[in-house]
Order: structure tokens, then sequence, then C-alpha cells
């Protein structure tokens, strides 16, 4: 099978590193996972590419920067469960795996989760959960998690994954409307939220009881 690992090398010295990713984890994380796995037939050849890319059901796999930065927000480390809202393509979740961490993923449209789950095993990624249903409403039975990362873009923060977030764990998401959101990362510290902003993103919409209540 094409491996690709120079498209790989290159996309993360000129998009990642150049624009100030540091973690050796993500940095290792980026470089190992097959992205071109997780990408529709169609587009494989730009799967290295600087931009998002659709991946059916009006869904898509997100920039390779903005993945990168993300989990270096969140700083997963080895043994860590970090619960993911937005399974996708399963690039994320597998790029979590990569750093160590064993995942919880949930998407909300059947025929998206299933193609996570295949590209999953297409890719050889095991320890990570994938659950069709609305993810807004947390998943309390394996709860407290180290981290939790929502990854479609939402009004406010889920009360329910707030109470779900283990004590010292990190919350990231996108926050804002539905043109433009805020990257928000919440640290937990017993009963207090500390909460730090981290410029503007672009996502499609985290639909569900705790997040926009129909499409757009
Ligand atoms: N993390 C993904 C990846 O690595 O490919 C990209 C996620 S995509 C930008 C956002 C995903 O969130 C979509 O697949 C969408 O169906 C899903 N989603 C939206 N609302 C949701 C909800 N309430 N619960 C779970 N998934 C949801």
């Amino acid at each position: 099978m094409e491996n690709r690992a120079a498209e790989r090398e290159e996309m993360v010295r000129r998009q990642i590193e150049a624009r100030g990713v540091k973690n050796p984890q993500v940095l290792q994380a980026m470089r190992s996972v097959p992205r071109h796995l997780f990408v529709p037939e169609s587009y494989a050849r730009e799967a290295y590419q600087d931009y998002p890319l659709p991946i059916g059901h009006d869904q898509t796999i997100s920039q390779p920067y903005v993945v990168a930065v993300m989990t270096e927000l969140l700083s997963p480390e080895k043994g860590d469960l970090i619960l993911e809202i937005g399974t996708g393509s399963g690039y994320q979740a597998a790029i979590l795996v990569a750093c160590g961490a064993s995942v919880i993923s949930i998407e909300r449209i059947p025929a998206v989760a299933d193609l996570a789950e295949r590209n999953l095993t297409r890719a050889g990624v095991r320890n990570v959960l994938v659950l069709c249903q609305d993810g807004t409403l947390g998943y309390p039975d394996k709860a407290p998690y180290n981290g939790i990362l929502i990854t479609a873009a939402t009004p406010a923060l889920p009360e329910p994954l707030l109470e779900e977030l283990a004590d010292g764990g990190r919350l990231v998401a996108p926050v804002g409307d539905r043109d433009m959101q805020e990257l928000v990362r919440v640290t937990r510290n017993k009963d207090e939220y500390h909460t730090e902003r981290f410029g503007a993103v672009r996502f499609v919409p985290l639909i569900g009881m705790y997040g926009w209540k129909k499409e757009w």
C-alpha cells in the first residue's frame, strides 16, 4: 500500500511546525497517521493539502493544521481517556490514539459513523469506540474524561460535557455563531472552570440538544 510519508513530512514542516505547533507527540502523530486513508477516494490526491476536504453528507475532514492545533491544546497523554464529539472521517480520533490516548468518539449521522469505522479499520487504528448518537448529551457511562474535543461549531459549551470533564481535564471546542467561531479551551479545577481563547476558526455545526437545534 502507498505510504506517502514524504508528503506527511512536508505537511508537518510547512503547515504545522512553521505555524508554531511544538508538541513532539502531536508532530509525531501527524507524521505517522495516513490521512489519505481518511478522505474519499476522489480527494485522495489532495489528502495532505492545507485545507479541509468534503467527506460526504455535507460534512468535512478538518484542515491538518486545525487538527494539530486542537490536539496540542488538548495535549493528550499516554493512557488518557478522551471523548470526541464529531467523529467525521475518524482522522482526529486516529491522531489522538497516536498520541497514546484511548478514544470514545460520538457521531450523529449513522452513515458517517460507518464511514469512520471503515476508515479506522483500514488504517489499523484500535482504541477508538465509535458511537452514533447526539454527542452534546455526553457519554456518562465512561466519564470522567481527561480531555473532551468538540470538532463541530457550538453556540455554547454543552453543560453535560463540562460535567463529564475530570479534575484537571481540558475541553477544546469551536464556540461562536454560524459563520465564525473562536477556539476555546476550558480547564477544570475541581468545581472551577478556567477559559482561554485561541483565535478564529470555521466548522460545520454541532446539531443536538445542547448545540444548534437544526441544520442551516
Ligand atoms: N473530527 C472529524 C474528522 O477528524 O474528520 C471532523 C468532524 S466534522 C468537522 C464535524 C462532525 O460532527 C460531522 O461529522 C457531524 O455530523 C458531527 N456532528 C454534528 N453534530 C453532532 C452531534 N450532536 N453529535 C455528534 N456528532 C455531531
